[in-house]
């Protein structure tokens, strides 16, 4: 008998990651893995975070803070939204939270009722389908393809709505695709939700700053969308924070309120030392991170032409974040070393295998034909992986 609750049950693992542990668990019987499935810098925090980090320590941070964060933090993240984004917020409406991804699940938590739809445009993070089951909602997924550079028009997004839809969440620049949706793009969209005022906005801008040129737009920056949007970001990408655990949310004040009141009942304010810490990383000029993104965006060249010389790859240049997501499907039906690929969850386990490289499946962001391949590691690993790969498929 299964003891555990139906709301586990249908939860899906999480599919990046459930890849990198078993590329670790690979690793740690000996196997020479290459992981370029994970979405993590491989840089190490820049110095002045730590040593905010370590200040609070010896100012004796101990106890909890706040729920929704330290005041002089909200007051940063404030300036920060104005400073990068054009956004006026109010520290009451700003909530800090144990990742991005908790600050998903909390507005999910809150704002959602069974029978509820959320729409995903598709490529998605593969935890917000997962956080909208959580929630009891519905995702329904919006497709894209490499042909549409993984964005969706305004007239799928609306033939997508039903009088049950109750959020709508965008991620720009985008995981897994590295797609940016340009301002008029975006006040496209736009049009289409301002017909709909019982539809809420998440936009996630987590890799906001993992961007090789492309201006960055916020939605709520559209006024008439403004009430309804929830803007999410966070120190984790930009930062190499991945471990330090901080998210943050720019919403309407009635929602942060809501968020506060979920994450008291569940895990109180974020930790305390990390808080701190986010202070620095926040308040710093957005030039003090540029050495990462010029090594991203070296990195981005060299797997792109690496790749494309793959035969069956079809790539689409990203121009954001730190993922490539080729097109893999020429290979579906193939039998290749007696192993027939039939999709790209059977492709990415062939690669596990064949190549000893961790890629994540497109399955798991909503599109089968595709896989997620992070070049957030060394130029060194990134060519190694390319070789193994293309010496595995040929
Ligand atoms: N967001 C990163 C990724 O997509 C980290 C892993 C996760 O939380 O899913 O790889």
């Amino acid at each position: 008998m299964d003891l555990l609750s139906a709301r586990i049950n249908s939860l899906p693992v999480s599919a990046t990651l459930a890849m990198a542990a078993k590329a670790r668990e690979l690793k740690n019987k000996g196997i020479d893995i290459i992981g370029l499935s994970l979405g993590e810098p491989d840089f190490n925090t820049p110095e002045f975070i730590k040593n905010a980090a370590i200040q609070a320590i010896k100012d004796n941070y101990n106890s909890y803070s706040p729920v929704d964060g330290y005041a002089d933090l909200k007051t940063a993240i404030c300036a920060k939204f104005k400073r990068d984004n054009g956004l006026n917020y109010k520290p009451s409406q700003i909530v800090v939270s144990t990742g991005a991804k908790q600050s998903i699940a909390n507005l999910c938590m809150v704002l959602l009722d069974p029978g509820d739809e959320v729409l995903l445009p598709a490529p998605y993070w593969v935890s917000y389908s997962a956080i909208v089951t959580l929630s009891e909602a519905k995702s329904v997924i919006i497709p894209s393809s490499i042909e549409s550079d993984f964005k969706i028009t305004p007239s799928q997004l609306e033939d997508a709505i039903t009088p049950k839809t109750k959020l709508v969440m965008f991620n720009s620049p985008n995981n897994p695709s590295g797609t940016i949706y340009t301002e008029e793009e975006y006040r496209a969209i736009g049009k289409v939700l301002e017909k709909y005022p019982n539809i809420f906005i998440l936009s996630d801008e987590i890799y906001e700053h993992i961007n090789y040129g492309s201006p960055h737009f916020s939605i709520a920056s559209i006024t008439e969308l403004y009430d309804r949007t929830i803007t999410v970001n966070g120190v984790a990408k930009a930062f190499a924070m991945t471990g330090w655990r901080i998210g943050y949310i720019g919403a309407p004040e009635w929602i942060a309120k809501a968020c506060n009141k979920m994450q008291g009942q569940i895990t109180s304010g974020a930790n305390c030392i990390a808080q701190r810490a986010t202070i620095a990383a926040v308040e710093a000029p957005v030039s003090n991170i540029k050495y990462m993104v010029d090594e991203f965006s070296k990195r981005r060249e060299i797997i792109i032409e690496l790749l494309t010389a793959i035969p069956g790859f079809k790539l689409n240049k990203p121009k954001g974040a730190f993922y490539v997501f080729p097109d893999i499907s020429y290979y579906f039906g193939k039998k290749i070393r007696g192993k027939t690929l039939n999709n790209a969850s059977d492709f990415a386990l062939y690669l596990l295998e064949e190549a000893n490289v961790a890629t994540v499946t497109g399955e798991a962001f909503g599109n089968d034909n595709c896989i997620r391949i992070s070049y957030a590691a060394s130029v060194e690993n990134i060519q190694e992986a390319v070789k193994r790969i293309a010496h595995s498929l040929a």
